[in-house]
């Protein structure tokens, strides 16, 4: 763990309340801004490599990552799909960079619709499968690394990728040079403030990945975020995720091993397994446009 001072990434202040710990880990909330993160922030290095291939098949996908993110394809392609349907709801085609892009899922669907697509991803195992696979054009590494030109893109996306990352501030300042002026910015977050974080509390369902998500936004955080790094927002929703019952019946193993058990075994008997459903109320959709 890096020791850095304890202070508000976005508002500076060093006016922090403990939140939560949860799995040892404490979460801070900023009482003059409200934005809940992770302190310390896990080093760089240690992300790094928590971010190979064992994040997309993990041994312990309760805590880390995905069980096998390849076996997901059929609902990653038609979240693919559905985020893309809001692109084209604000420009018709140019030149797209997604951050965060894993195996090119996206990227794919973008550029079937006439998109010039390009990706940066931080684990080479997705790069290379995307590069490989589906003959992307996807940087291995961090959005910084990549040294795109100023005013490089249209539009940038990064699905569900800020509260993965240590420095949002720092980030989003990227992705607004490498955008034309009045390019827009897509993005996914979970929503601290969302109906089910406000019922659960500690025990809220976006807190049981606390080892990758970092920073915690409700709409008025995220729209300051955005707001500090040049950008205003056009659109915030909640935004659903498409995902399997067997994968909600997996997660459910962090409340009740007894409970995960038997309704894997009822969904495996009533061949419910691989039904996808939509979950909602813990992610929001943010549109937000380069001033
Ligand atoms: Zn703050």
């Amino acid at each position: 763990m890096a020791e850095k001072p304890a202070a508000c990434q976005l508002c500076s202040s060093l006016d922090l309340v403990d939140m939560f710990l949860i799995d040892q880990i404490q979460l801070k909330r900023c009482r003059h801004c409200g934005l809940v993160f992770v302190f310390p922030l896990p080093a760089d290095e240690e992300l790094r490599t928590g971010y190979q291939q064992k994040y997309f098949q993990s041994g312990d996908p309760l805590h880390w990552g995905y069980e096998n993110y390849l076996a997901m394809d059929g609902e990653n392609r038609q979240t693919a799909e559905r985020r893309l349907g809001i692109l084209t709801g604000f420009l018709r085609g140019g030149s797209l960079l997604e951050v965060g892009c894993a195996t090119g899922l996206f990227m794919q669907a973008a550029q079937a619709k006439g998109f010039a697509a390009k990706g940066v991803e931080i684990s080479d195992f997705a790069a290379a499968h995307g590069r490989e696979n589906y003959k992307l054009d996807i940087f291995t590494g961090i959005l910084r690394d990549a040294r795109f030109a100023d005013a490089s893109f249209d539009a940038v996306a990064m699905w569900d990728v800020l509260e993965h990352v240590p420095a949002p501030l720092r980030d989003l300042e990227e992705v607004a040079r490498v955008l034309k002026s009045g390019g827009y910015l897509f993005l996914t977050v979970p929503n601290i403030n969302s109906f089910w974080a406000r019922i659960m509390g500690k025990n809220w369902f976006g807190f049981t990945k606390i080892r990758e998500h970092l920073f915690y936004y409700n709409r008025r955080t995220i729209t300051q975020a955005l707001s500090q790094s040049g950008f205003n927002v056009v659109r915030i929703k909640s935004s659903p995720f498409l995902v399997t019952l067997k994968f909600l019946s997996d997660k459910m193993g962090r409340y009740s091993r007894l409970l995960s058990g038997w309704s894997g075994k009822v969904l495996k008997v009533c061949r419910l397994e691989n039904k996808k459903v939509n979950f909602q109320y813990i992610d929001m959709l943010v549109v937000a446009r380069k001033r």
